[in-house]
C-alpha cells in the first residue's frame, strides 16, 4: 500500500482531535540504519534512526504534521513558533504546505545556515530575538495567549502526539522495542515523546539514555543555564520546556541523562560521517553520551541491540565542517599536476 504519512499510518494511536485536516508532507517511515563497524567496536548491535531523512531534515516534522493539521482544522490563520532552527524550517514548510501564515523567532546569530535559509525558503515571517532560545519562547507563549495565532512549539501536546510516531516506526521495524535507545536532549519534547510512544504500544519499554550538551546542561546540573553555549545549536536550551518530563522518562525507564562535551559530540558527528551518515552535531549527542558511558564502563551494551536517534540532517549546518578546515588544495587542470598532488 502507498505510504500516505504519519497520521493516516498511525492515526489511531494519535490522540487527535476530531477537527484534524491533515496536513502531510509524507513525514516519518525512517529508516534504522545498522551500523556495522560501530556495531562491531562497541560488541552490539547498534541501528540509527536517521530523522535527518524526514521532508525539512529533521525529526520536527513528525510532530509538526500533527500540530498544523489540528491548527488547520481549528480554523487558525496564523502560527508562530520560537526556535533553534529546525521547528522554524519545519512549521514553515507545512504552514505553507496548508496555506497558513507563519511566523518564527529565533535567537538572534545563533541559527545554523542551513535551517534559516529552510524557514525562509518556504516563506515564514523570521524575527530574530536579541537574546536566547527560552527568550524567544516565553515572547510566543505570551502572544498565543493573548491573540488566536496557534502555538506549535512542543509545549503544544498535538507535537507530543505526532512525534510518538518514531517510537511506534522503531518497534515495528524490530518487533520489538530496542534494549537501548539515545538521543540528544534540547527542549526535551522528544524524549517524552518516545517514552509515551513505547508506553502506548506495549512492544517492550526501553531504557532512554538522554543526552544534553555539557554548556547546556540544565537537566545534569539541577537548575536551569541562564547562557547556554554549545556547537549544537538545536540543543542550544538553557530551560527545557519539559524538563520534568524528561527526568521521569529517564528514571522510569531505567536510563538516565547525562552530559557530553562540545569535542566529543564532534567526534561521534564524524564516527557517524565515517560510516556514512552525516547528521547535524546535535543529532551527534546520543552517541556521544553512549561512548562516554561504555568507555568509562558504567554502561555495557554486549550483544544488546541499540538504537541512535539522529534527529537532523547534516546539511543543516554546513559550516560546522566548512571552517574547521582550510579550503581544499587547488592544482592546475592538468594531468601531471594531478599526478604530482597525488604524489604518484
Ligand atoms: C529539536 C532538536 C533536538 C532536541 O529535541 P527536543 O525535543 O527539543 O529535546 C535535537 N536535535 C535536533 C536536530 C533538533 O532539531
Amino acid at each position: 500500500m502507498a505510504y500516505t504519512g504519519l497520521l493516516n499510518r498511525y492515526r489511531p494511536f494519535l490522540n487527535l482531535p476530531a477537527h484534524t485536516k491533515t496536513v502531510s508532507l509524507l513525514e516519518g517511515d525512517t529508516p534504522l540504519i545498522p551500523m556495522p563497524r560501530l556495531s562491531r567496536e562497541l560488541n552490539c548491535e547498534l541501528l540509527v534512526k536517521f530523522e535527518g531523512l524526514n521532508p525539512t531534515g529533521s525529526f520536527k516534522d513528525r510532530g509538526m504534521t500533527a500540530a498544523i493539521s489540528e491548527a488547520l482544522g481549528r480554523g487558525a490563520q496564523t502560527v508562530i513558533c520560537a526556535s533553534t532552527g529546525n521547528t522554524a524550517a519545519s512549521a514553515a514548510a507545512y504552514s505553507a504546505r496548508a496555506g497558513l501564515r507563519s511566523i518564527v523567532l529565533i535567537p538572534a546569530g545563533k541559527v545554523a545556515a542551513g535551517k534559516l535559509a529552510g524557514a525562509i525558503a518556504y516563506g515564514a515571517e523570521v524575527i530574530q530575538v536579541q537574546g536566547s532560545f527560552d527568550d524567544a519562547l516565553t515572547l510566543v507563549v505570551e502572544l498565543t495567549q493573548k491573540t488566536p495565532i496557534a502555538l506549535v512549539n512542543s509545549i503544544n501536546p498535538f507535537r507530543i502526539e505526532g512525534q510518538k510516531t518514531a517510537a511506534f516506526e522503531i518497534c515495528d521495524a524490530l518487533l520489538s522495542a530496542p534494549d537501548w535507545l539515545c538521543l540528544p536532549v534540547g527542549n526535551a519534547g522528544n524524549i517524552t515523546s518516545y517514552w509515551a510512544g513505547f508506553q502506548q504500544y506495549q512492544k517492550g519499554l526501553p531504557p532512554i539514555l538522554g543526552v544534553q550538551a555539557a554548556g547546556s546542561a540544565p537537566l545534569v546540573l539541577g537548575h536551569p543555564v541562564e547562557n547556554p553555549e554549545t556547537i549544537a545549536t538545536a540543543i542550544r536550551i538553557g530551560k527545557p520546556a519539559r524538563g520534568e518530563q524528561a527526568l521521569e522518562a529517564a528514571q522510569q525507564s531505567g536510563g538516565k541523562i547525562i552530559a557530553a562535551s562540545d569535542d566529543e559530540i564532534l567526534a561521534a558527528q564524524k564516527i557517524l560521517a565515517g560510516e556514512g551518515v552525516w547528521v547535524e552535531p546535535a543529532s551527534a549527542a546520543g552517541l556521544a553520551g553512549l561512548l562516554n558511558e561504555v568507555r568509562a564502563g558504567r554502561l555495557d551494551v554486549k550483544g544488546q541491540r541499540v538504537v541512535i536517534v539522529c534527529t537532523g540532517h547534516g546539511l543543516k549546518d554546513p559550516s560546522i565542517i566548512t571552517e574547521s578546515f582550510l579550503a581544499p588544495r587547488a592544482i592546475q587542470a592538468n594531468y601531471d599536476a594531478l599526478l604530482a598532488e597525488l604524489g604518484l
